[in-house]
């Protein structure tokens, strides 16, 4: 079996999967990042035991840990090297770190990426081999699946990251410091950002957002609730989501020649709420695809993409090993082969 891990800024879990992504056990933790990494990391190979010791209660072993974290991932030297959740995790060695605590190997991928694994193996997107995949939360993640594979570019720690894609230039800043990323449209944080907004323009002055904000508890998933009660202020924020999602999977559609796109994580709960305009921007905009062509799904595995991936990280990177040690050992043998 192999270990899926999930690793956030504020919670971290993990899984037991077998070869057929059959989950043997769960469990889920505090991550506690603020205690500073060394505190992180022995939760993680606690929690890591766990999983080896109930693996070990069926009779069975665990042979390799995947890992999905946010943010830039040197997947080769297994190093975490820069997440916004997880800053004292810049720079760290996590999955070498990990991979000497508990004797296994251990492979490191960006949450959106294991994500995109995870929707590919058991989910949505099982038996698509070219898909975009965006995961709306706090913040916007992506992935690309081509040729059912994942894209990781360059290997420069970053690939398919949708998020960034320029809507409007003069659109609201971005986490990243740029303006008018997708993100800043279309994520957890835009949602809030655009209730402030209203407030500094003077638009807002009363009602139930109003209300919220003044008490402290503004959040994505209130902004939801105050949409489907009818608020104009809430429901135009989504509109806006769905017009700027529309026009990113455009963009990418027209480049990559591909007609299919995956929506998840939490924000993609509040779905009846921006798939219109979403669909209705991206038809006007991708001129190449006819009407009707393009397909954008709504993740199947909720929660338990990321972790699921994070497993068929771990299958893949120990069938690559275990491959290559038989290719250097059919290299060697037999003597006279030259
Ligand atoms: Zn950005």
């Amino acid at each position: 079996m192999v270990l899926g891990l999930d690793i956030g800024g504020t919670h971290m879990r993990l899984v037991l999967a077998d070869r057929r992504g059959k989950l043997h056990h769960r469990h889920k933790g505090r991550t506690g990042s603020r205690e500073g990494v060394d505190r992180t990391v022995q939760r993680l190979v606690a929690m890591c035991r766990r999983g080896v010791a109930a693996a070990a209660a069926e009779g069975s072993r665990v042979v390799a840990v995947g890992a999905g974290v946010a943010g830039k991932i040197d997947r080769r030297r297994g190093e975490v090297l820069f997440s916004p959740n997880l800053p004292e995790m810049n720079g760290y060695p996590l999955g070498a770190e990990l991979e000497r605590q508990l004797g296994l190997a251990v492979f490191l991928e960006n949450d959106a990426n294991a994500f995109g694994l995870g929707e590919h193996w058991q989910g949505s997107a099982r038996g698509i081999a070219n898909w975009v995949g965006i995961t709306l939360g706090t913040g916007v993640g992506g992935c690309l699946m081509l040729n059912h594979d994942l894209w990781r570019g360059d290997d420069l720690g970053f690939a398919g990251e949708v998020g960034h894609m320029i809507i409007d230039p003069a659109g609201p800043v971005c986490a990243c410091g740029a303006h008018g990323c997708l993100e800043a449209h279309a994520s957890g944080s835009a949602l809030l950002q655009g209730v402030e907004r209203a407030v500094a323009s003077g638009r807002l002055t009363s009602g139930p957002l109003w209300d919220l904000r003044q008490r402290g508890a503004l959040t994505p998933r209130s902004v939801h609730a105050c949409a489907l009660g009818g608020n104009a202020l809430a429901r135009e924020l989504f509109e806006r989501m769905g017009w700027a999602l529309g026009l990113a999977l455009a963009n990418l559609f027209s480049i990559l020649g591909i007609r299919h796109g995956l929506l998840g994580g939490g924000v993609s709960g509040a779905w009846d709420l921006f798939i219109a305009p979403l669909m209705a921007s991206l038809v006007i905009r991708c001129r190449m695809l006819p009407a009707g062509d393009a397909s954008i799904r709504r993740s199947a595995l909720g929660d338990d993409a990321a972790l699921l991936g994070s497993a068929r990280l771990a299958w893949q990177g120990h069938d690559a090993r275990r491959g290559h040690e038989g290719e250097r050992v059919s290299r060697l043998w037999p003597p006279w082969a030259g």
